[in-house]
């Protein structure tokens, strides 16, 4: 266990505070049991996921930390799942934008756990490093337009923040191992478990078209790349989608967007690997550097 210093939080810096977006999709608050030890709770627009399985133990991971503002939201999901009083062993990033770290300073604050990321998206999460501003002029619609209101200001969790093991275990997931997932940004991580191939994806791709408001609203399922506003190096992300699609996951829980399983998995990261030029890449934006 990582040791806690009391007063730790007073080094922490949460620039997600009064950040709350007034953004929701039709499945938003909802929580779904993907299977029995994987949980996915749509918090607004992003998911989050409870892994471990409370018909047989106490011990969970969460992974991600939903939207700003959404502290008591994950609190009561958790609560709900793992009983009153209950903690994670750890909090797991698969990176660190906004609509990920939401509410993770005051989680931390709250059950003194770790939070583990991939070291190269370390920078992002202890404020010395800001994301690229979103890209507003990006192709894509009202989402992608809306984007630059987005925070980009990085949170600082000081000491709390950890490394993820180089030898590809995750903490306190046994049987999972993290994949390096680059391209939305530069530490993405995805995890997969070899026994049934389940998949945490995080925003290497997505079963929504996250761009556009109507689709993220309606939440239509087609798997799509990364979230265009915020993806920077689409090389580094198209590389990362064939990666995940060669393991051939079972069923996937992405960053955004339901949570897809068998044929309509395999189908989709096929057409998005045959065709991820077309239907990742935005024509035009400050991050594409596309010669036509
Ligand atoms: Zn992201
Ligand atoms: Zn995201």
């Amino acid at each position: 266990m990582y040791p806690m210093e009391e007063n730790k939080d007073n080094h922490m810096k949460d620039t997600m505070e009064g950040q709350f977006l007034p953004l929701f999709t039709i499945s938003s608050g909802i929580g779904q049991e993907i299977l029995p030890d994987l949980y996915c709770y749509t918090n607004q627009i992003v998911n989050v996921c409870l892994v471990g399985d409370p018909a047989k133990t106490n011990e969970w991971v969460l992974i991600d930390t939903g939207m700003p503002e959404s502290f008591k939201k994950i609190i009561e999901i958790a609560e709900g799942r793992f009983g009153e009083n209950c903690k994670p062993k750890a909090i797991i990033l698969t990176h660190g934008h906004f609509d990920h770290v939401g509410a993770v300073v005051d989680l931390v604050k709250k059950w003194e756990v770790s939070v583990y990321a991939h070291e190269a998206e370390i920078p992002f999460l202890t404020g010395k490093k800001s994301y690229p501003e979103p890209d507003g002029s990006v192709e894509g619609g009202l989402v992608a337009k809306m984007s630059p209101l987005f925070p980009n200001e990085p949170v600082d969790l000081g000491e709390n923040i950890e490394t993820l093991p180089s030898d590809g275990s995750v903490p306190y997931m046994p049987g999972w191992r993290w994949l390096h997932t680059p391209g939305h940004a530069p530490g993405h991580v995805s995890f997969f478990r070899d026994e049934d191939h389940a998949l945490i994806a995080g925003d290497a791709f997505v079963t929504v078209k996250q761009e556009s408001l109507y689709k993220v609203i309606t939440q239509e399922m087609e798997v799509n790349g990364p979230p265009r506003y915020l993806t920077t190096d689409w090389n580094a992300a198209k590389k990362s989608v064939e990666k995940l699609a060669s393991l051939q996951p079972s069923v996937a829980v992405t960053g955004h967007g339901t949570p897809i399983s068998s044929k309509e998995l395999s189908d989709g990261l096929e057409k998005l690997v045959n065709n991820f030029d077309q239907m990742a890449i935005p024509d035009y934006g400050r991050f594409v550097n596309r010669k036509h």
